[in-house]
């Protein structure tokens, strides 16, 4: 049962009222490990479906182009504060629609078409939107890229630094979307210095485990931060630009009206209220679980021979090389979802294998943390994970992959879902 319930769906639009109910024991019954995903809560979940989709508010508080604003604005202004407040920043918008939105705004802040950005290379864990040919931000823009050292798996600070005084970015990206290692942000904020480039750190995915204070905050390095809400930070599908004062007005210029139009005030009602629950004593316990059972499963894959970049992690994310399982990364991750065990096929580091069929596997722990997890389950899903891996180099994964699932639903049941629970 949905919760908060669905009736008017359920009588107006049978259709789409299945669909969501079946995406919901879907979300239920498996251990979803995909590194970006999360559970919100029920106070989410109604103020992303509130009245506050029906209202148009181009523009700031205070300075918005239609009337009728004597709830959008204190509401804006209380995410607002609440995000200041949280992440210790002098700025924040929380207009974005998404990180990749986010992300152009801040090229539209500082950049003019054809000035060079640099960030890490997409196959080494960095974004799209931090420069990647395929990307507007790549076409319309001089990347540069940095990638990690292929011994240690980690980024290599001394090329970022060779790199950005020989290129001279104008902006610098720190952080990506499958970095398992703290981000320096002093080192890189250097960097930026001497090279004279803006510093922004995408934060998307450690943004909760940052407020929780289970990894270093990029606030009082980075001119700009950006993240995304609906990671580790457990709130709706959105955005937000932090930065220092002087930069306030470039940034909101450039959200509105250099890219978007009204901002989705439902999802900035919904962004508050998650803001709110990160800044509860309780978030920071969440973030430290999050970060233990990231390490108690990496543990227990390397136990089992996993290859893992970099050896482990310092945050929510696991990114395995499959290369000496004898497996690639999407037959794998298929095999995986069908046993229950949802994740995604990744490039690692130098990787042989193309982009669409890549050698491995990335996995987070964030969602599993929020259902209730803990360490002591993690060698299970591990042995669960290696049963399959092994089953698919053989060839041969139906039979596990049912079984694993069936083990896993059983599992789950005792792990209330926020959102929904199974009728009855
Ligand atoms: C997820 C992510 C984004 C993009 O967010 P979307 O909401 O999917 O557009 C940008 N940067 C990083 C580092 C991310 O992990």
């Amino acid at each position: 049962m949905h919760e908060p319930r669905v009736p008017h769906l359920r009588g107006g639009d049978p259709d789409i009222a299945r669909l969501v109910e079946d995406e919901a024991r879907r979300q239920f019954e498996k251990v979803r490990l995909i590194a970006s995903e999360n559970y919100v809560s029920p106070a989410v979940l109604e103020a992303t479906g509130s009245v506050l989709t029906n209202k148009y508010s181009e523009g700031y508080a205070g300075r918005r182009y239609y009337e009728g604003q004597q709830n959008v604005d204190p509401l804006e202004e209380l995410a607002i504060d609440r995000a200041k407040t949280l992440f210790g920043v002098e700025h924040a918008n929380v207009q974005p629609y998404s990180g990749s939105p986010a992300n152009l705004a801040v090229y539209m802040a500082f950049l003019r078409p054809g000035d060079t950005v640099m960030g890490l290379s997409l196959p080494m864990g960095g974004h799209l939107t931090h420069g990647w040919s395929v990307s507007a931000t790549g076409a319309w823009f001089r990347p540069v890229r940095y990638e990690v050292r292929a011994d240690t798996g980690r980024v290599d600070m001394d090329q970022v630094r060779d790199l950005a005084l020989k290129e001279r970015p104008k902006l610098i990206w720190c952080g990506g979307t499958a970095v398992p290692r703290t981000i320096d942000f002093p080192a890189f904020a250097e960097i930026a210095r001497e090279a004279g480039a803006v510093l922004a750190a995408d934060v998307a995915h450690i943004a909760g485990l940052i407020a929780g204070g289970a990894h270093p905050s990029p606030a009082g390095h980075a001119d700009v931060i950006t993240t995304t809400t609906h990671k580790t930070l457990r709130g709706p599908r959105g955005a937000m630009i932090m930065s220092t004062a002087e930069h306030a007005k470039a940034i909101d210029k450039a959200v509105f009206p250099g890219l978007q139009g009204g901002p989705h005030n439902h999802t900035t009602a919904a962004i508050a209220v998650a803001l709110r629950e990160a800044a509860q004593p309780d978030f920071g316990a969440y973030a430290r679980r999050i970060v233990a059972n990231a390490k108690a499963l990496a543990a227990a894959l390397v136990e089992r021979g996993y290859d893992l970049v970099s050896g482990g992690t310092d945050n929510h994310l696991i990114l395995i090389d499959l290369t000496n399982k004898g497996v690639a990364g999407k037959p794998a991750a298929k095999a995986l979802d069908r046993a229950g065990i949802e994740l995604n096929h990744n490039a690692v580091p130098f990787d042989p294998r193309k982009p669409f069929d890549p050698s491995g596997l990335r996995l987070g722990t964030a969602a599993i943390t929020t259902r209730g997890l803990t360490e002591e389950r993690m060698p299970q899903i591990a042995a669960w994970l290696d049963e399959v891996v092994q089953a698919v180099a053989k060839g041969d994964e139906d039979a596990v992959a049912e079984r694993v699932a069936a083990e896993i639903r059983e599992l789950l049941a005792g792990y209330p879902m926020p959102g929904w629970a199974p009728a009855g």
